[in-house]
């Protein structure tokens, strides 16, 4: 693996990030870690380039990141493989996410010019009114691991396209992502000053927020997110945090049992359910719970634990080993509580966590109220949308819920009372270029992607032009 040098070559090395694939435990990599000093040369290279890449025609931004489109194309084979090797994710859904990063670049593309365009909201009498959107600045990325391309990209991509310079810190669990992400933005044309990867865990992403900054858009836990707030306490800085979630959906009476339950466990398990819109949690109305349960444990049962460089793998590896800890605790903390246990509650092979079902459960149990991060879910019986719409909102995160009906209008007074960022009606664990990404309460604060996800990475302007 070819790692980028550093742009300036007095930067002073600390130590390295020692990279290993969690499913085998073999090593993949030795990374230098920035220290403090590095950043700081980073960023006053970071800042002292952005005007002038703020200067360049925004077409020429764009055609960037076209070609970086090209490239993730052409190389998106070894690109998975880095990422199936470095977090376990199963082989056939890390092409899937970059094949699904492809649909945000087009949004991108397709989308700057319109919304970075100056607006005239007034002309009359000689007073003219105009809103510009300017470029922030320096940005900071403090990123997540679990979906890196995607998460990263929607930082990333904007805020260059926006004009901005960026200092990326990957997580310390995809390092190698991060490294081709940048290798490809250079490749395609971002000048080495104006995006900045830096390298290594908290200490490093601590460091990070030491500089001066005109923004901080991080994404991963709440934990984190409040630490970053906190150290960003007093400085005027931009903030965005895009944490986790206890993502509910309800299943209403008139569903149909199968197709709800099929779906549904595929958005508990997916990415091995270490998505932050994985479906946490199911409430399901009575009249359908017994076949609703059935049809999902049929699911759960088809779906292939192993190698996650197998393709007809399901179910990879938990890439941060503590988290197993976490899943450990859930389960035995239902259990002692009186849930049932329909399936696994178990570690296996290979870093991997067994799809666990648990039904009879209740929101004394963790289970329900803190996030699992893993591939394990309740099921909870309801007598009425009421009922539903009460336990859905007994969480202290907000990012994404659901409802399965037939019924519209049922679904949408279900999804009103609901407070989440996102609300999806017979479907889940989805995410689109064109909708805006937030959450509510603990899920965090700002959004990305969208029109509006482009323009978080600029300040308006006002303008008021009077002909003399
Ligand atoms: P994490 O909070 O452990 O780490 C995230 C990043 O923060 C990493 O790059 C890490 O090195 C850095 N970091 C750690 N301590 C720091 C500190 N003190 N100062 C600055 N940076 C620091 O999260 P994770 O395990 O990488 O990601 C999983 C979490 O992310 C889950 O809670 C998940 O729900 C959430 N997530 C949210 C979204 C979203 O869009 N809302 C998307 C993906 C993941």
């Amino acid at each position: 693996m070819a790692h980028i040098e550093p742009h300036c070559p007095t930067i002073d090395r600390m130590s390295t990030l020692t990279i290993t694939n969690p499913a085998t435990g073999a090593p993949l990599a030795e990374v230098p870690i920035d220290d403090a000093a590095a950043i700081g040369v980073k960023a006053h290279a970071a800042r002292s380039a952005q005007p002038a890449w703020a200067a360049r025609p925004l077409a020429e931004r764009v055609d960037i990141i076209r070609r970086f489109r090209a490239a993730i194309v052409r190389e998106l084979e070894t690109l998975a493989t880095t990422l199936t090797q470095e977090v376990g994710k199963p082989i056939a859904q890390s092409r899937n996410e970059l094949n699904g990063l492809l649909g945000r670049l087009d949004f991108f593309i397709a989308h700057a010019a319109d919304a970075l365009a100056d607006e005239t909201v007034h002309d009359e009498g000689g007073m003219r009114e105009r809103i510009s959107h300017v470029p922030l600045g320096l940005v900071a990325n403090i990123s997540a691991w679990n979906y890196p391309w995607f998460v990263s990209c929607n930082v990333v991509v904007p805020a260059l396209i926006a004009g901005n310079a960026v200092l990326y810190k990957p997580s310390e669990y995809a390092t190698l992502s991060g490294e081709h992400l940048v290798r490809l933005l250079y490749e395609a044309g971002v000048p080495n000053t104006v995006l900045a990867l830096v390298v290594g865990g908290g200490a490093t992403g601590a460091a990070l927020l030491d500089q001066r900054v005109d923004g901080v858009f991080f994404t991963g836990s709440h934990a984190t997110g409040m630490r970053i707030a906190r150290a960003l306490e007093g400085r005027l800085v931009k903030l965005q945090l895009e944490l986790g979630g206890k993502d509910p959906t309800y299943v209403r009476a008139d569903a149909d049992p199968k197709a709800a339950a099929e779906s549904l466990a595929d958005g508990a398990m997916y990415n091995s359910g270490q998505s932050c819109c994985s479906v946490e949690r199911i409430y399901v109305h009575q009249s359908v719970y017994d076949a609703f349960v059935e049809h999902f444990l049929t699911t759960v049962d088809g779906m292939r634990v192993g190698d996650p460089m197998d393709d007809a793998t399901y179910i990879g590896a938990i890439a941060r080993a503590p988290q197993l800890d976490v899943l450990d605790a859930q389960v035995a903390d239902a259990k002692a509580k009186g849930a049932s246990l329909r399936r696994g509650g178990h570690r296996l092979a290979n870093q991997a966590y067994a799809p666990t079902v648990f039904t009879e459960v209740d929101h004394t149990m963790d289970l329900m109220r803190e996030e699992s991060f893993g591939p394990v879910i309740g099921i909870q019986k309801v007598k009425s949308d009421a009922e539903a719409v009460a336990l859905m909102n007994d969480t202290r995160y907000g990012l994404t819920a659901g409802v399965y009906t037939k019924d519209e209008t049922a679904a949408r007074e279900v999804l009103n009372r609901v407070n989440a960022g996102s609300v999806y009606w017979n479907c889940c664990d989805r995410v689109s270029p064109r909708l805006p990404w937030s959450g509510v309460g603990d899920s965090g604060i700002g959004l990305t992607l969208s029109t509006h996800g482009i323009r978080a990475f600029t300040r308006t302007k006002a303008w008021h032009l009077r002909q003399p």
